[in-house]
Parts: structure tokens; sequence; C-alpha cells
């Protein structure tokens, strides 16, 4: 499937949610309250009930999609991109395609080891400038700077720093 035929078949959140539910049947549906199998399809909450009971499950019931909030349609263009190449996407890389905004939650002890390694990033500067050079100009400080990310960056290139400096990758 390229990404034509992909927007073809899943143009819509509900072309997705029903592509959805026709594979869910055929694995079957449980009832989380009874266990009984039997269920009438309620399309106005998209879920299942249950003839015995009357207990709703979800579509999203006890996939992986139970907890989220993402339409169905952005589950698929996620999945779509995780199978489209052999490589696949960085998750990194899907959340900028798909411009979800996942909130990473910080806690006083991650702040403290993030700040720990800025504070020895920044006593490595001083120390590599005063090592290197005689004299700081301060119009060429960002130049100065940059050489050091660009070493930093790169520390555990190896042999393939001078490649890279060759190549200016
Ligand atoms: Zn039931």
């Amino acid at each position: 499937m390229n990404i034509f035929s992909f927007t073809a078949h899943f143009d819509s959140e509900e072309a997705c949610r029903l592509l959805f539910k026709s594979e869910r049947d055929k694995i079957g549906v449980e009832c989380q309250r009874c266990g009984q199998n039997e269920h009438y399809w309620t399309k106005a909450v998209w879920s299942y009930e249950c003839k015995s009971c009357r207990g709703r499950t979800s579509l999203r019931c006890e996939t992986i999609m139970q907890s989220s909030k993402l339409s169905f349609l952005v589950w698929y263009k996620a999945m779509f991109l995780l199978t489209i190449t052999k490589k696949g996407f960085s998750s990194k890389e899907i959340q900028k395609q798909l411009e979800l905004h996942i909130m990473e939650k910080y806690n006083r002890e991650t702040t403290k080891g993030t700040l720990k390694w800025v504070h020895i990033t920044i006593s490595n500067v001083k120390r590599n400038l005063l090592g290197n050079y005689h004299r700081i100009k301060g119009k060429y400080l960002q130049l100065y700077l940059n050489e050091f990310v660009y070493k930093l960056n790169r520390r555990y290139f190896g042999d393939r720093l001078i490649i890279a400096n060759i190549t200016g990758l």
C-alpha cells in the first residue's frame, strides 16, 4: 500500500472505525462483565452491547488504543508510517508528521539530572576555551561555541569524525 491507496481507503474517521470493527468482528468480542460472546452493535456510541447483561464494550476496549484519546484515523496514519518503509519512522518523526504534541512529564529528580549535565557541559566549554585559545574575542564567541557543539555532538564518531569534518556533515 502506498500513500495514495492509503488515503483512498482511509479517508475519514468513520472509514477507519468501520474497517476496524469488521476486523474485530472476525475475532469476536467477549463481554467484560459476564464473558458472553453475543452482542448487539450500537453505532451511536461505537460500542458492543452484551445480549445477556447489557454491558458495553467499546470498539477500542482491550486494544492498543484502549486508553488513547487519539482518533482511529491518527492511529491508522501512525501504523501506516511505521510500516511503509523497511527502516520505519522514529517516534519523533511520527509525532512531527502527525502534528502530535506529546507532553513529557518531568519531576524534580529528572530536572536535577538534566541540570547536572548542563553544568558539566558549561564547565567543559570553559575548560576547552581556556585550554585552546590564548585570547577569546567576544565577537567570535558564537563561532567558538559552534565548534565546541560540533565536536560535542560528534564525540562518539571515532574515526568517522575525520570523514565528517572533511564532508562537513
Ligand atoms: Zn455481558
